[in-house]
């Protein structure tokens, strides 16, 4: 039996596809929503709408962007002899936060995982060996997460670098292993960047 009209019906199934969120938590959106304004409801639609067309990747570091360029990129105070590796735009913003970090990023969207089937072609690491080769970078820090994943690509990446003459770091643990970048607090986070280790 339905017990919902189906643009709820519709409404709560959207919804239960987002990370997080149950079929409660859903039910409880989807109710919100319908009593919203209609003023407030057009907002929240036209955002999603907006930041899904406008936000594409930097075409320097692959992070979100809605120009270009991203702002990072594109700060000339910023300086450009040392990239940040990350997994996600998230951790961007959670490195960003630490205010100890004055270099450039790059975000590979993700880690190697045989296991998911997510090789080296996967990834932005071809983007990234672009970069390295033509301007000049002097350092890279690999800030993966300190899990499986993340320490594997961070070899991986370590290897193809080391060859360039690149100076190659890890960030240092403290970060909890298994822990995600995005879910560390700020001064944990700045402490792994300052005792980073060369590899
Ligand atoms: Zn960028």
């Amino acid at each position: 039996m339905n017990y919902y009209s189906a643009p709820i019906a519709k409404l709560i199934d959207e919804f239960t596809k987002l990370p997080g969120i149950g079929r409660k938590t859903a039910q409880r959106l989807a109710f919100y929503v319908i009593s919203l304004t209609n003023e407030d409801a057009y907002q929240l639609a036209t955002a999603i709408t907006v930041a899904k067309e406008s936000i594409k990747y930097c075409s320097i570091c692959t992070n979100l962007t809605d120009a270009d360029q991203c702002n990072i990129c594109t700060d000339r105070t910023r300086s450009d002899e040392v990239i940040c590796v990350v997994e996600d735009p998230r951790d961007v913003i959670a490195m960003e936060k630490t205010k100890e970090y004055k270099g450039l990023y790059h975000v590979l969207h993700g880690a190697i995982s045989p296991l998911d089937g997510i090789g080296p072609e996967e990834i932005k690491i071809k983007e990234l060996l672009g970069r390295v080769g033509e301007t000049t970078v002097k350092e890279v820090i690999l800030a993966t997460n300190p899990n499986i994943e993340g320490e594997a690509t961070a070899m991986y990446i370590a290897r193809l670098l080391k060859p360039l003459g690149i100076k190659v770091t890890r960030i240092a643990h403290g970060i909890p292993v298994g822990g995600d970048l995005e879910y560390a607090d700020e001064v944990t986070l700045a402490k792994a960047l300052e005792g980073r280790r060369e590899v």
